[in-house]
């Protein structure tokens, strides 16, 4: 019997960091220590109160029973109070706030929600790829918005044509951004995001997975704080970077409730929510103390200055991003990012992520990932600086 794939699935665009896997593979099978500053998983580790609290949760069997699928009560207020504290946005956390099992589950599955086939959805390019296969999954088409250094990494909704705003039923943005570690100034982007959405009928999906990762002062803002933007969208979250959490699959979505409303409901059809031990975990992350980050946040700094003077030293002009445990830099001239990226671990047996794997609007571009050891990073800073990798 041949197995035939379905066209949803053989459609999908070739997974770039598949084959990025093999030749990192491929060189450790050579022997070379390879160094990857490709992914972004931080390296510490979840507060100990949250895992004394998971194994507290977990000896109770009222807990090994099928969750609720919208998630605990306790839980969705949790989000709401933390929401209040750090935003000021009110919350019900009744009909605003679902449970995730982390956030990509939500951005997956919330055009199978709203786009029909021939729909469009308004995605970053470069961008997090789960926007635009999610929208291609659904049988809709990813328009890109591309992202220029020149506005900040912004994209530029004047820009968007006519007919695109006409077909267009979802909008993901990003901030603090991945891959391009940039940052709003205030909420003027996020105003104008309210407007054009309006205007348009388009419901915004606002990913703020690292709106708690940000350093020299700057405080990110919430997409919710802006006047009306709860009428016309929801804001993705995550437990996964701001307390380490990416292992333990929770997150939520808030916002306009008709989307909140629909989103449950196509889940009550998929999954069958998350272990509870696991929500009483996430509700106990939610009421860490700010000391928590007194450790952490410091070390994402101090790492993304040493990689940004490294790379100045070798040519390049960057400044240390506000946002994110990401550095983003052009490619040297005469280089595609896969090549680049090719050339760092022939060379220096460092990995670092070529920018075409977010999008086409990324190639000429690479990402690093500060989340390892100090040793280790600064191991790979002179590697780069002994392999005479440079910027020219
Ligand atoms: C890490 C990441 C997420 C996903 O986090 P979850 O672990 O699924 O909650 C979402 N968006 C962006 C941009 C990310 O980098």
């Amino acid at each position: 019997m041949r197995v035939q794939e379905a066209q949803r699935i053989t459609n999908l665009p070739p997974y770039l960091f598949a084959e990025v896997d093999r030749q990192i593979a491929r060189a450790r099978e050579r022997g070379v220590d390879v160094i990857s500053l490709g992914i972004g998983d931080p390296d510490f580790p979840t507060p100990a109160h949250v895992v004394a609290r998971l194994k507290e949760a977990a000896e109770d069997p009222a807990n090994h029973r099928y969750p609720s699928y919208e998630g605990l009560r306790a839980y969705r207020a949790a989000v709401a109070s933390w929401y209040k504290r750090r935003f000021d946005v009110d919350l019900d956390p009744d009909t605003e706030v679902v449970s995730l099992i982390g956030s990509k589950e939500g951005i997956a599955h919330i055009p199978w929600c709203f786009i029909d086939p021939g729909d469009l959805a308004l995605v970053p390019d470069p961008g997090y790829p789960v926007y635009a296969t999610a929208v291609l999954l659904a049988g809709g088409d990813p328009f890109p918005m591309r992202l220029r250094p020149e506005t900040g990494w912004l994209p530029d909704l004047d820009a968007i044509p006519r007919d695109v705003r006409a077909k267009a039923k979802l909008m993901f943005i990003n901030y603090p951004n991945n891959p391009t570690a940039a940052a709003v100034d205030g909420t003027g982007f996020f105003e104008s995001v309210v407007e054009f959405a309006r205007a348009n009928s388009i419901i915004v999906c606002h990913d703020a997975a690292y709106s708690e990762i940000t350093f020299d002062g700057y405080v990110a803002p919430s997409f919710l704080q802006v006047p009306g933007a709860k009428e016309v969208g929801i804001e993705f979250h995550s437990l996964s970077k701001t307390y380490n959490m990416t292992g333990w699959r929770i997150g939520w979505a808030a916002g306009r409730r008709e989307v909140i409303e629909a989103l449950g409901r196509l889940k009550t059809n998929l999954d069958s929510g998350i272990f509870q031990p696991v929500q009483y975990a996430a509700i106990a992350a939610l009421e860490t103390p700010p000391e928590h980050f007194g450790q952490v946040l410091p070390a994402y700094a101090r790492r993304r200055e040493k990689v940004v003077a490294a790379l100045n030293r070798l040519g390049w002009n960057l400044e240390p991003p506000k946002g994110t445990f990401y550095v983003w830099a052009p490619v040297p001239k005469g280089y595609s990012s896969i090549e680049f990226s090719r050339h760092v671990l022939d060379k220096a047996g460092v990995f670092v992520t070529p920018g075409i794997g977010y999008g086409s609007a990324g190639e000429g571009y690479f990402r690093i990932s500060v989340t390892i050891d100090d040793a280790r990073l600064e191991e790979a800073i002179s590697r780069l600086e002994e392999a005479g990798v440079g910027f020219s």
